[in-house]
């Protein structure tokens, strides 16, 4: 039986309802988890806010802020982690951003800043957010992270962020074989289109959603919900003999040839 109970489980990526990490969240949540959540913080507090409201009925015992572009808050992240939990179970990284004027157009336009940018906060946020997770990695640890299809075939408009999820789909490998030592796990899920804040900057997320329909052996995309279930088995133990994958959640899109 998939049981979370007493797994601690640090969820970053939540910005509203339509999130993959509340849908992750919520199935955590589900099976028995302890939460901690993020938020990226804003001037004027409405993420906090907007965020606090929609996760509470989950309980978290930790809320906190986290902008992986900023060292500091990333180093307070975790000293809160280490001083109220101690050791934890579970990392989920649900986050990527990248300009929207990256997402259309010609990749060769794609300018240094906005590489350098897409690249930092989608791929290299993993790799820093598990060197401060490590040591405080219980075994038998999880860490998961969301990736996409347009990181290993040419989709229309996805352009910088393909690079991205590649090298975050690299990320994984390297992490899953240095961690295997600490019986720590690191996984990615390639969910198919959903409709969300980040997807919506992707120029033609529609016809993305709509071609999926048509082609997908369940003739359907997926929802939030079916990526969650598949997180919190990545999560538990009952995927304990995987590590360094990643898994379809796609409603089979991915092995159609035509
Ligand atoms: P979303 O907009 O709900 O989530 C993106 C999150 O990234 C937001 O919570 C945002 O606050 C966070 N974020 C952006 N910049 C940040 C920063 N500097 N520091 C900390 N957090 C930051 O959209 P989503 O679609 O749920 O995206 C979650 C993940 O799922 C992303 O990695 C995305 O690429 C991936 N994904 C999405 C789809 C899709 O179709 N929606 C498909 C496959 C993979």
């Amino acid at each position: 039986m998939l049981d979370l109970t007493g797994k601690k489980a640090l969820v970053l990526g939540i910005a509203n309802n339509r999130s993959i990490a509340w849908g992750i969240a919520q199935q955590l949540h589900a099976a028995g988890a302890e939460l901690g959540i993020t938020y990226l913080p804003d001037e004027r507090g409405r993420h906090e806010k907007k965020v606090k409201d929609l996760v509470e009925p989950l309980s978290p015992t930790l809320f906190l802020p986290c902008n992986v572009q900023d060292d500091q808050q990333v180093t307070e992240l975790f000293s809160n982690v280490k001083d109220s939990w101690g050791n934890f179970d579970i990392l989920v990284h649900c986050l990527a951003f990248a300009g929207k004027d990256e997402l259309s157009g010609d990749f060769s336009g794609t300018s240094r800043q906005g590489f350098t940018t897409a690249l930092e906060i989608s791929a290299y946020s993993l790799v820093h957010l598990s060197a401060a997770a490590k040591p405080l990695l219980s075994s038998g640890g999880s860490i998961v992270t969301l990736t996409y299809l347009g990181g290993v075939r040419v989709i229309p408009n996805y352009n910088v962020m393909g690079t991205a999820k590649a090298a975050l789909e690299m990320n994984v490998r390297y992490l899953a074989a240095e961690m295997g030592a600490q019986n720590v796990r690191v996984n990615a899920i390639s969910a198919g289109p959903i409709r969300t804040l980040a997807s919506s900057a992707v120029g033609g997320i529609l016809d993305m959603i709509h071609h999926v329909e048509e082609i997908a052996p369940l003739k359907r995309t997926v929802t939030q919900t079916e990526v969650g279930n598949a997180a919190a088995f990545l999560c538990s133990d009952l995927s304990s003999g995987i590590t360094g994958q990643v898994l379809y959640v796609d409603a089979g899109y991915e092995i159609m040839g035509m």
